[in-house]
């Protein structure tokens, strides 16, 4: 089992395949030109799995694929097989823009992925395409239904954005309930690399405004995730991410491993050590120290809140 120096449990690995993706939303890769693809120096798949094999030995439980764009890396399908062959129980999930989901989910389902967390941060088209600077509400409304329709569980992801889509909270909590589906709404978290006139909405000004069309109530906290959920009257649940609050922190459970072996214990810290080099040298034991030192050293709290900084850390590096 693993436990950092803050007795938490860290069964959760978020997995990067790639630092690249085909959209450029404000609040993650906007400066990146639009046809510019990023220089990786990427893990293959194979030696992905060294360490995948290492982590869940270690105890990790929970595995979420994600990137950049995890879709863009060819042959996805065969990583997730890999890792559901070793260890069928261990929770598969995928975090994705859902642009390219719709011919891609299938071999993806077969391959033994279980859950699928989409973002969507608008209903309205124009809105979405200065969001993500791309136009694709269409792609990414049918890869939400082929998705639930293959029998996924689905998620939906808002980013929600002072002025650009918090008039649409309602709207898209309607529009998931309407599916079936929970929706999680993110308070922006401030890093260098997105656009800088972006403003976060807190919780409470979620709640506010949620609260002029719904009874809401709040869940009591499962303690294995950062995840804070509500519920309205006919009992849908729906979540609000909260960096900015101590709770995120308290009950923190993951770390993250970047495409090109970087393993990141806290998604706004700095401290981060490679992994790479041991497992080019197919260094299990070594690669394994790495796992634990990285867990000691995760740090208690982010800084989102304490010191309201901006991380230097991409999301499109780390995977959100
Ligand atoms: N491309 C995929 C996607 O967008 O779902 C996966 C990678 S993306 C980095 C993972 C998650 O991080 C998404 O839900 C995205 O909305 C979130 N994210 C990215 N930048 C963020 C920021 N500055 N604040 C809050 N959430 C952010
Ligand atoms: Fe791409 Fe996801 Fe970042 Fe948007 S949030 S730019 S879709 S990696």
């Amino acid at each position: 089992m693993l436990i950092d120096s803050y007795n938490r449990k860290i069964d959760y690995l978020r997995v990067s395949v790639t630092s690249n993706c085909n959209l450029r939303c404000l609040y993650c890769m906007p400066k990146i030109p639009p046809d510019k693809k990023i220089d990786e120096n990427l893990l293959s798949f194979d030696e992905l799995f060294l360490f995948v094999k290492v982590a869940i030995d270690a105890g990790i439980r929970k595995i979420r694929i994600t990137g950049g764009e995890p879709l863009l890396r060819e042959n996805l399908q065969d990583f997730i097989r890999m890792i559901f062959e070793y260890k069928s129980t261990v929770d598969l999930a995928l975090t994705s823009n859902a642009f390219f989901l719709k011919d891609k989910a299938k071999a993806l389902k077969d391959a033994g992925l279980k859950r699928i967390n989409i973002s969507l941060d608008s209903l309205n088209a124009n809105k979405l395409k200065k969001i993500s600077q791309k136009d694709v509400l269409e792609n990414v409304l049918e890869g939400i239904d082929e998705a639930i329709k293959l029998g996924f569980i689905v998620k939906l992801n808002t980013v929600v954005l002072k002025g650009i889509n918090d008039d649409e909270l309602i709207s898209l909590l309607d529009f998931a309930q309407s599916k079936k589906v929970q929706i999680r709404f993110i308070e922006f978290m401030e890093n260098t690399h997105a656009y800088g006139q972006l403003n976060s909405v807190n919780c409470e000004k979620i709640l506010e405004i949620l609260s002029k069309k719904y009874n809401i109530k709040k869940q009591e906290k499962d303690t294995s995730s950062p995840v804070s959920l509500y519920k309205i009257d006919n009992d849908y649940t729906f979540g609000i991410i909260e960096p900015h609050s101590d709770e995120f922190c308290n009950t923190c459970n993951r770390i993250r491993i970047t495409a090109e072996g970087l393993l990141v214990p806290c998604l706004y810290f700095d401290e981060a050590l490679s992994i790479k080099e041991a497992i080019k040298n197919k260094d299990i034991k070594k690669a394994s120290e790495i796992l634990y030192t990285v867990i000691k050293n995760k740090p208690e709290k982010n800084k989102w809140n304490a010191y309201k900084e901006k991380s230097q850390r991409a999301f499109y590096q780390t995977g959100g």
